[in-house]
């Protein structure tokens, strides 16, 4: 049985890259750039102050004592200097507003007194004092952002002071979200014995959303042949296809056998992992195909491990996997030994110095341990315990926030 790097090295070298779509600066926070940005401009533009107060030669402010400028005019934030700064002579200015020639500093408006059209320096200030140069934050020429990032805020700002107004991005991935199974039923239908709710169609269409995907749940899929072959025919018009449940050894477990009648070649079928073994991966065509496994636990960390790389990578992101902590465990494990084995934990503490403990039962049909968790516990293959205060490996399920401010 191959190990989760190998699987997942595997998905990763077969998938297709979506093409560029351009969307507004409004929308593209999020997105995934597919084209590096090159600055054509200087930011900023002009050499400017970053305070209100008086632009002036820092050299007539060589006495300790206060000493008398005469105000030549007052410069507002986008307007031009009319007038050079010679010796003896001062601007009124504002933030943001170009510094006149002849001036190399600007003093604080707190620290000096205006008497008409004459103003007193209260204090020397050094050459280039709260003067902001032009081309100080980026330089005309710089390369600003490269392909394969995921915007950011702060990005997307940049991208709006390069005048960049069409942003380049790749296409969002679209997910077919099949879940098999004849006991299932829908969310909103009574749950008679024997039956269970299609948790499993919501959790993956919330996972493909913080993927960068756009899923389309398209419902039960009864255990049969005909409606499962029907079902995945209609799957693939879409860029990625998803399945649960009939990967595994049952008699009606019918989704492999149906993938290949279609056409999906299948790469691997069974990790060495835990929870999670019975995923299967194929493409047909261009189009990755993965058979997760049914337990509400399993599809979901094996939606974590390869279908949220791939979805990345479709997307041409650079940065494709689930961030890793080292944390100390605070209880004694047993875990499954010959494979990797993902345990669902919470983590405690600050950042430089986690606790680890499991959310109970590790069940995995028990969503819940999932969902009280902000983490997974990686216990490697080669190690089938843990014990109390051993450092450990985590993947981060989510940006951890904390309740209390730190500052
Ligand atoms: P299977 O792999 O089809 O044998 O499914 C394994 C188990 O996962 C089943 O016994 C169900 O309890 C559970 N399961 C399968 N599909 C779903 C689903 N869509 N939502 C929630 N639980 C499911
Ligand atoms: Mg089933």
């Amino acid at each position: 049985m191959i190990g989760v790097r190998q699987a997942q090295q595997i998905v990763l070298s077969e998938l297709p890259r979506l093409p560029v779509e351009h969307v507004g600066l409004d929308l593209a926070g999020g997105r995934a750039l597919a084209a590096g940005i090159t600055s054509d401009r200087d930011i900023p533009p002009f050499r400017n102050s970053a305070m209100d107060g008086y632009a002036l030669r820092s050299s007539d402010l060589t006495s300790p004592q206060p000493t008398v400028f005469e105000v030549i005019e007052t410069i507002a934030a986008g307007t031009v200097p009319a007038r050079r700064i010679e010796p003896g002579t001062a601007a009124m200015i504002m933030t943001g507003a170009i510094v006149p020639d002849g001036a190399d500093a600007v003093v604080r408006v707190e620290d000096t007194e205006r008497d008409g059209a004459k103003v007193t320096v209260l204090r020397p200030v050094q050459p280039g004092a709260n003067v902001r140069l032009a081309g100080e934050d980026i330089r005309r020429g710089n390369a600003v952002l490269a392909a394969g990032h995921s915007l950011r805020p702060a990005d997307v700002g940049v991208l709006a002071s390069l005048g960049v107004t069409r942003v380049p991005v790749a296409r969002r991935p679209t997910v077919a979200i099949l879940t098999t199974g004849d006991e299932l039923v829908e969310p909103d239908q009574t749950v008679a014995p024997g039956q269970i709710v299609n948790s499993n169609a919501y959790t993956l269409a919330a996972a493909v959303q913080q993927a960068g995907g756009i899923p389309h749940v398209l419902g039960i899929v009864r255990d049969v042949r005909e409606q499962t072959r029907a079902a995945f025919e209609t799957a693939f018009t879409y860029d990625l296809v998803l399945s649960t449940g009939g990967v595994s050894m049952g008699v009606f477990d019918l989704v492999r056998e149906v993938l290949a009648s279609l056409g999906v070649i299948e790469r691997f079928w069974k990790v060495a992992q835990k929870p999670g073994k019975p995923i299967s991966f194929g493409m047909r065509g261009a189009t990755p195909v993965f058979g997760l496994p049914g337990n509400p636990v399993s599809s979901l960390v094996c939606f974590h491990l390869y279908v949220q790389p791939a979805l990345r990578a479709m997307q041409g992101l650079r940065e494709l996997h689930l961030p890793a902590v080292r944390a100390t465990s605070t209880t004694e494990l047993r875990t499954a030994a010959g494979m990797t084995e993902f345990v669902r934990c919470l983590l405690t503490g600050p950042l430089d110095d986690l606790r680890v403990q499991p959310t109970g039962t590790q069940s995995s049909a028990a969503l819940r341990s999932m969902s009280l968790g902000d983490g997974l516990l990686v216990s490697p293959p080669e190690q089938s315990h843990i014990a109390a205060g051993e450092r450990v490996t985590v993947l981060l399920l989510e940006q951890r926030f904390t309740a209390e401010a730190a500052v």
